[in-house]
């Protein structure tokens, strides 16, 4: 028999709110269109759904060189970038950003590739002259590829990648520019051939709405010719050897299930509009923000980015003051309201927990979101300024 005596857990009822920076919301949609009937990956249908989803994610870059896709998740995309366009013993310029700037940069360490550090106070990001004065003192080009996150999920700072461009122009360096927009794609923009980015790094389970498990690689012609002269060991993500496959991508089963919900997940983006899209997360975005600088009178919980010209339109890292955990906050929110929040990654566990604004999401969800944190500063007996939730409010109904 069942001790019934003993304090039974709490069952969530309601929807799961969501806010996590990734995985993100699926829309139903899309998860109705991933439940197919197997398919044969070879078959002339699945190769024109195959097409769409390529020429719909090329349309997301903004680029219209070329592209290889991978089953697994955006830190597949990170080695494939590596081990095809670089040797060992290259060196790479990696701009700090956050937990994902040093991960990509224990990554390229690990298979060989000298990492040069541009560092950075994590709350104000690099200094844009800094990184061209770095170039700059690069004469002998040793520099192969300059690294960069354009959005650090770990911080919610963006870091300008068209000002990145503009300094190595400035600064006449042919290294290759290498971005990682995991966290960005589909929701920040990013424009791949205006910006002369050489290989763009994408996953599918943030901006794109979809099951985490395919990640994308947007490649210029530049970065197409650096990799025929690369040395790297590779086999599961050589370009050359896709490259020979029909699918010009995946060595192996090709994920099938995945490209149904993508091509639903390009449909709803595209009706929307891209631009939309990148409006709604600034939107939502900075809705977020308003009520965050709300609760940080009276000392309260503060947002990390300290650099109001690169807050993240996708996610928002808030400060806890000291002595308070971040992680007490994330369990009443989970356990008293069925609401998911992201922890602190890496030196910020229980310093920070971050709200997740990307993806399938608009006001109401974002306002419950809130409203859930706000109860449980109070449960928590945080000080803060209430009446955040209503300074997000205000903004979000005077657009
Ligand atoms: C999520 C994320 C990653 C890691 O991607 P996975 O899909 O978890 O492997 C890398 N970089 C950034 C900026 C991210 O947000």
């Amino acid at each position: 028999m069942p001790d019934t005596s003993a304090p039974q857990p709490k069952k969530p009822r309601g929807r799961l709110f969501f806010a996590n920076p990734g995985p993100t919301n699926i829309p139903e949609s899309i998860l109705h269109a991933i439940g197919h009937h197997a398919v044969d990956f070879h078959a002339p249908e699945f190769m024109k759904l195959y097409e769409e989803c390529w020429d719909g994610i090329l349309r997301i870059m903004k680029t219209t060189q070329h592209m290889f896709m991978y089953t697994g998740s955006g830190h597949a995309a990170w080695e494939a970038a590596i081990v095809n366009v670089l040797s060992a013993g290259d060196t790479v310029l990696v701009p700090e950003t956050g937990v994902f700037s040093e991960s990509w940069s224990g990554m390229m360490r690990d298979v060989g590739i000298t990492v040069q550090k541009l560092p950075c106070d994590w709350q104000h990001g690099i200094e844009i002259a800094a990184l061209q004065a770095a170039l700059a003192a690069d004469t002998a080009h040793t520099i192969k590829a300059v690294c960069v996150v354009q959005n650090e999920t770990s911080t919610g700072m963006f870091l300008p990648v068209d000002q990145v461009r503009a300094a190595m122009d400035a600064a006449k360096h042919p290294a290759l520019l290498l971005v990682d927009t995991i966290s960005s794609l589909g929701c920040i923009d990013l424009r791949m051939d205006e910006w002369k980015v050489d290989v763009v790094v994408g996953g599918s389970q943030k901006g794109l709405m979809l099951p985490t498990g395919m990640a994308f690689t947007g490649v210029s012609d530049k970065a197409m010719k650096a990799s025929e002269t690369s040395t790297l060991p590779k086999h599961y993500f050589s370009w050359k050897a896709m490259s020979a496959r029909k699918q010009r991508s995946f060595i192996g089963t090709v994920p099938t299930n995945q490209f149904f919900g993508l091509r639903e997940s390009i449909r709803l983006i595209e009706e929307e509009g891209l631009d939309e899209v990148f409006a709604r997360h600034a939107r939502l975005g900075e809705a977020v923000r308003r009520c965050v600088r709300h609760w940080s009178g009276n000392n309260g919980p503060s947002l990390f980015c300290q650099n109001p010209s690169r807050e993240s339109n996708s996610v928002t890292a808030v400060l806890m003051p000291d002595g308070f955990d971040a992680e007490a906050i994330r369990r009443t929110c989970s356990q008293q309201y069925n609401v998911s929040l992201g922890g602190g990654l890496g030196k910020l566990n229980g310093k920070v927990f971050r709200i997740g604004h990307l993806g399938d999401l608009n006001e109401p969800m974002i306002l419950g979101t809130l409203a859930a944190v706000e109860m449980a500063l109070r449960v928590n007996g945080v000080p803060h300024a209430a009446g955040g939730v209503g300074a997000a409010m205000e903004y979000l109904a005077s657009l």
